[in-house]
């Protein structure tokens, strides 16, 4: 859902003085004075939207870079198993610092 809000940047005149003095469109509304924002549930969905990017990418450069590491190297199963355990790990202590984190700062600010 989207809510109408007075923009900030601009007070809801659309124009903001440059520092020349000279007026220029708001960049913020491009000049409409406003600004949508969405709802709170909307915001979760996008973050965690992005979170599902960023661990689907992540794990596609790490495929990646193992299958070029094993090609490469010729490593050993164990060392194999070793990495991709490591990979996960590491992605796993990305996603769960990055969650407590948020909430830390959403608490403060009473958000
Ligand atoms: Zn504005």
């Amino acid at each position: 859902m989207k809510h109408k809000q007075v923009c900030p940047d601009c007070s809801g005149y659309g124009i903001l003085k440059d520092d020349r003095g000279l007026d220029e469109i708001c960049r913020k509304c491009a000049g409409k004075g406003f600004i949508f924002f969405r709802s709170r549930e909307k915001v979760f969905a996008t973050r965690f939207m992005k979170l599902v990017l960023f661990s689907v990418l992540f794990l596609i450069i790490f495929y990646i870079l193992f299958v070029v590491y094993i090609t490469t190297f010729k490593a050993d199963f164990t060392i194999e198993i070793i990495i991709l355990f490591i990979g996960h790990a590491a992605l796993a202590t990305v996603l769960i610092s990055y969650l407590m984190i948020k909430s830390l700062y959403e608490g403060k600010n009473g958000a």
